[in-house]
């Protein structure tokens, strides 16, 4: 089994509520990574276009979150639990773009901030630094099983003349392996090489998320999971099973001064 090699994520300056991988800040100065968080205010900074949130609040701060990236445009999606995947290959007009039904986006497009939302699914980020492609996945147990990560890992190869061998991963804060108590069904459907368990047991996504990844042909000690849970703290981001509407977004972006 691989060991699972843990990073702190830390918050970065600046208004936004945005936890970064701090190696990747160091080693990939061309690239924006994070995941939001709930921040300070008093509101937490939702970013949910879906859950019945106060649109024109929630625009607001897409906008906030847009300007803070310093990027031309944030690219949604509605979130399906699939696989199905968009490749960004051009500019939108600047603002917010949604799509629909998809849980993915590839982008080697400069000023284009790819998202996903989640609140304790894994956002997944993957970088090829030697092509300076990037991508970003919503992966709860639905879209682990479907193979989520090596579709997007299969994307990059092929569309983007990536080597699985030169791709970084990195799994972000989402609801820990003691935590998420799932049945037995949905055990062998997210790990189907590890001992199925008789009832209840929690299962770790984030290291399912891992095992794949490096099965797919990443590196292991080029694959990250976040020590932070949605759930069980540090309180930083929204968790669906502690009862939260709330969603936080998982971004990557390739800056375009660089
Ligand atoms: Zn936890």
């Amino acid at each position: 089994m691989t060991e699972v090699q843990q990073i702190r994520e830390a918050r970065a300056a600046g208004d936004v509520p945005l936890w970064t991988h701090p190696e990747w800040l160091q080693r990939f100065p061309w690239l924006l990574q994070g995941t939001t968080g709930r921040g300070d205010e008093e509101e937490p900074f939702d970013l949910g276009l879906f859950r019945g949130q106060n649109v024109r609040v929630v625009h607001d701060r897409w906008r906030e979150l847009l300007v803070f990236s310093g990027g031309q445009t944030a690219v949604h999606a509605r979130q399906a639990h699939g696989i199905d995947l968009l490749v960004h290959e051009r500019p939108y007009p600047r603002g917010l773009f949604v799509g629909e039904r998809v849980d993915a986006h590839v982008t080697r497009v400069p000023g284009l901030v790819v998202t996903v939302a989640a609140a304790d699914c894994v956002p997944v980020f993957i970088v090829d630094p030697v092509h300076r492609a990037v991508a970003v996945a919503h992966s709860g147990w639905r879209g682990t099983a479907a193979g989520m990560t090596e579709r997007v890992v299969e994307t990059m190869v092929m569309r983007m003349g990536s080597d699985p061998a030169a791709l970084h991963l990195h799994a972000g804060p989402a609801i820990c392996g003691e935590c998420y108590e799932v049945s037995p069904d949905v055990h062998r459907a997210v790990s189907p090489e590890e001992p199925i368990p008789a009832g209840p047991a929690p299962v770790d996504l984030r290291a399912a998320i891992q095992r794949r990844a490096v099965a797919a042909g990443v590196p292991a000690e080029q694959v990250t999971a976040s020590s932070c849970c949605t759930r069980c703290g540090p309180p930083d981001f929204f968790s669906h099973r502690a009862g939260s509407t709330g969603r936080q977004v998982g971004l990557v972006m390739i800056r375009e001064a660089a």
